[in-house]
This record gives structure tokens, C-alpha cells and sequence, in this order.
């Protein structure tokens, strides 16, 4: 049953409510930077979405893109061309535009803008699987609030061509908001940004890492903008990453546009994970939940790790590697994490112990690795061990809330474990927030 509009939802004593509304305030603890933590709390009080500021103000309105118009009510795929050229080649991508029947927000859903990453793209077919979307199903767009646009592969030639790349060989997550007249990239960039990102209430972009590493299902977010830590939070996943984004990245462009994205990271590229898939697929219908676009309550976390530095674990030797602790593992300072071998020197070997307890939010995939190749991706851990160990399998991998059968949906119990980068923690490789905390990694 579609609970009512959240302008007039039911204010009866013991009513369940959305988890925006009745969140509970960000710990923000003396370990981060005393401006981060200010700017984080101010966002922190200020209110959450209103209906009056919804794009779908009216219950019944057509949803237009370009001159392709959905009815309320109605599921439509389209095309959209990222190229306007009368000759040579066109880009057109599909967008399933999901036209709910009351009013609400417009939330847009991006998969390979990195065209090699197909946790997105896997996902948003997901999403609009018999099984999801449907009459009677998670998304029913007969009783749906606002409007939800899809689209499952952004870079479709880069796609096709198993890169990353627009075919000009540019990162398309490094030119928002585009500028009509420039390259190509920046000629896609803007057409998308005019027409698709600047319309909508809610972004959410789905990556994995760059070639030759994984990534354990997170979010990336800058908490300090209200409507993005509202996303983060609601998506239900254990680790947010709290920065600002690259510069020209969708996420920080659209945050300085006042518009709620974050960015979900899982799996590697070139390949499907398909814990990965789950946990995108099953945030969304969380944030969707959470916006109350659709019925259901959306689950929750048993914790979240809130941070804002990394360290990486580098090979300090070249050969091959042979990874010991898998993406997710809770490992200890010193604990051998990878071995290198060389088969030019097969006698040698060397180990990689980790220079913190911490837990692997990234690990290289690639087994060749030169002198300072980056091999894991740590957040270190000070805080909430006991809580996290509780969550732990025998193979110390943390087991992750949205591939497990025992959701909680109560956000009362949720535990937030700020894990923010302390200015008291000197070790090489810790990025403070002023400067591009992931830098090396995908966004
Ligand atoms: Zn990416």
C-alpha cells in the first residue's frame, strides 16, 4: 500500500515514517577537522527535502524530454541522442522514463558513464526486470510518486568498446557541466547536463573501480550537502566516503548546482560482481523508499562508517601479485595482505603487510605490479571494532547488509562510526579533505 503524500502523512503516534524525516543527527566527534565538522553539521540541521521544492509539483503531468513526452502512469523508453549532428555518428542512449501519478521528486539513475563499468548498466536492467518493475511489484508506476529516469548506459560507444573513454579518449566524469561549443566530451557532457541533470531533484551514478582493481559496494558523498547525505544515508550501505568528488566529476558539479548525487562504487571494471549489483539495485529501491516515491520501508545498515581519508597500500617491489585478504577483510597493522613474486628472480619473494588495522574497501584485481603500484585501498580503523567485528564472517570479510536476508528497518538502530581523518594521524597517505581524498581512484 502507497503511504500518503509526505506533505500530509499520517502523524498518528507509533506511525512509521521514512528514515529522512526521522534521522537521527550525524555524530560528528572532535577527531575530524574542525571546519569539515562544521560545515557537515550545518548541513546536517538544515531541512530535508520539501515538497515545494519537487520538480513534479501537480499529480498529473506529462514528462517531457526533448519532444518525447510520458503520460503519468505510463513506462516509456526513449531515445536520447548525446550528438546532435545531421550526418556521421550519433549517440543515441536509452532512457526508461518510470512517470509515476502523484506528485514528487525526479530521480535520475546513471550507469557506464565510464563505459567499461558494467555493475550499472547490470543493475539498472535490473531494475527494470519483470521482477522490480511492474503492476504489484517494487516499482509500480501506477501508484508511484514523481518521476524516475534510467539510464542504464551513458557511454554507449565507450561501452561497445570496452573503455572507459569518450571516443575523443576524455573522461566524460571530468567535464560536467560541458560546454555546448567545446570537444566532444564536453558537447555530451553539456547536452546531458542541460537536459537530464539539471531537471532532476536526485542523482544517483553508479561505477566500480578502474581497470585491474575491485571496489567494496560503498557510497561516495560530500555529507556537508543535506541532500546528498540524505541520499547516502538512505541508500543503506555500510561505508560512506565523504569528499567533495573531482573537479568536473557529476557528483561535485551537481552538488554545487544544489542538486542531491552521490556516487555508488562497487565491483571492478570489466566484469560483474554480482553482490555488487544486488547492493546498487536494492539502494536505489531504499532511496526510492526513503523518498517515498514508492511503498515499503527501506532498510538499513546495522552501522555506517563515516569517512573522509584513505590510505593505500602500495608494492614497494615488481612481479605478480597474489592477493591474501580479499576486498571487505578487517585486517591488522602489519598483517600480510599480498605476497609479490618475480618469476625473473623466482628464488624471491616479497610481502605487503598492511601499515594499519583498517578495512579493504579496494584491492587490485591486476596481477602485475610494478614499484608503487597501489594494491589496497584501506580505511583505517579507530572506532566501533567491536560493532564491526559482530559483522564479520570467519574469514574476518565484512558481510554486507544488502546481500543478507536479516535487513533492520529501523533507522533508531542504525550506529554511525565516524571514521573521520583525524588531524593527529600523520601516516603517508592520508588525504585531508582539502585535498582530492580519492584522487587515485575512480569516481
Ligand atoms: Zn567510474
Amino acid at each position: 500500500m502507497l503511504t500518503e503524500h509526505p506533505e500530509v502523512e499520517d502523524s498518528k503516534k507509533g506511525a512509521r515514517r521514512p528514515s529522512k524525516r526521522r534521522r537521527s543527527p550525524l555524530k560528528i566527534v572532535n577527531q575530524i577537522p574542525k571546519r569539515r565538522r562544521k560545515e557537515i553539521e550545518e548541513s546536517d540541521s538544515e531541512k530535508s527535502s520539501s515538497p515545494e521544492s519537487w520538480s513534479r509539483r501537480s499529480g498529473l503531468e506529462n514528462h517531457k524530454i526533448g519532444r518525447r513526452s510520458t503520460k503519468p502512469g505510463e513506462v516509456k523508453t526513449i531515445p536520447f541522442n548525446l550528438i546532435d549532428s545531421k550526418i556521421g555518428e550519433s549517440w543515441p542512449i536509452p532512457i526508461t522514463v518510470v512517470n509515476g501519478v502523484r506528485p514528487g521528486p525526479i530521480v535520475t539513475l546513471l550507469g557506464a558513464v565510464h563505459g567499461n563499468e558494467l555493475v550499472g548498466p547490470q543493475a539498472l536492467t535490473f531494475l527494470q526486470s519483470h521482477q522490480i518493475l511492474g503492476s504489484g511489484k517494487s516499482i509500480d508506476v501506477g501508484v508511484m510518486s514523481g518521476t524516475l529516469r534510467i539510464m542504464p548506459i551513458v557511454n554507449l560507444p565507450g561501452y561497445r568498446t570496452r573503455t572507459r573513454y569518450a571516443p575523443d579518449g576524455r573522461d566524460i566524469n571530468r567535464f560536467f557541466p560541458g560546454k555546448a561549443g567545446g570537444n566532444t566530451t564536453q558537447r555530451i557532457s553539456s547536452k546531458l547536463w542541460n537536459e537530464i541533470i539539471s531537471t532532476s531533484d536526485f542523482i544517483i551514478d553508479l561505477h566500480s573501480a578502474a581497470s585491474g582493481r575491485t571496489n567494496l559496494p560503498h557510497i561516495r558523498v560530500n555529507l556537508a550537502h543535506s541532500q546528498s547525505s540524505m541520499l547516502a544515508r538512505s541508500f543503506g550501505t555500510e561505508v560512506l566516503l565523504d569528499g567533495l568528488g573531482p573537479k568536473g566529476s557529476l557528483r561535485r558539479v551537481s552538488n554545487e548546482f544544489d542538486i542531491g548525487c552521490v556516487t555508488f562504487e562497487g565491483g571492478g571494471a570489466n566484469s560483474i560482481d554480482s553482490d555488487a549489483v544486488q547492493i546498487a539495485t536494492y539502494g536505489i529501491l531504499n532511496v526510492l523508499r526513503s523518498l517515498r516515491m514508492i511503498p515499503g520501508y527501506p532498510s538499513s545498515p546495522r552501522f555506517r562508517l563515516l569517512a573522509s581519508g584513505s590510505v593505500w597500500i602500495r608494492s614497494d617491489h615488481g612481479g605478480l601479485l597474489d592477493v591474501l585478504a580479499p576486498v571487505g577483510s578487517v585486517i591488522e597493522a602489519g598483517e600480510v595482505v599480498a605476497t609479490v613474486t618475480d618469476p625473473e628472480h623466482a628464488r624471491d619473494s616479497v610481502e605487503i603487510k598492511s601499515p594499519n588495522r583498517g578495512l579493504l574497501i579496494g584491492m587490485a584485481t591486476h596481477p602485475f605490479v610494478t614499484s608503487g603500484t597501489p594494491i589496497g585501498h584501506l580505511l583505517p580503523l579507530k572506532k566501533g571494532l567491536n560493532t564491526i567485528k559482530s559483522r564479520l564472517d570467519e574469514d574476518d570479510v565484512l558481510m554486507l547488509s544488502g546481500i543478507m536476508d536479516d535487513p533492520i528497518w529501523r533507522e533508531e538502530e542504525t550506529e554511525d562510526i565516524d571514521l573521520q581523518s583525524s588531524e593527529d594521524i600523520t601516516s603517508e597517505g592520508w588525504a585531508s579533505v582539502d585535498e582530492p581524498v580519492f584522487e587515485e581512484e575512480d569516481d
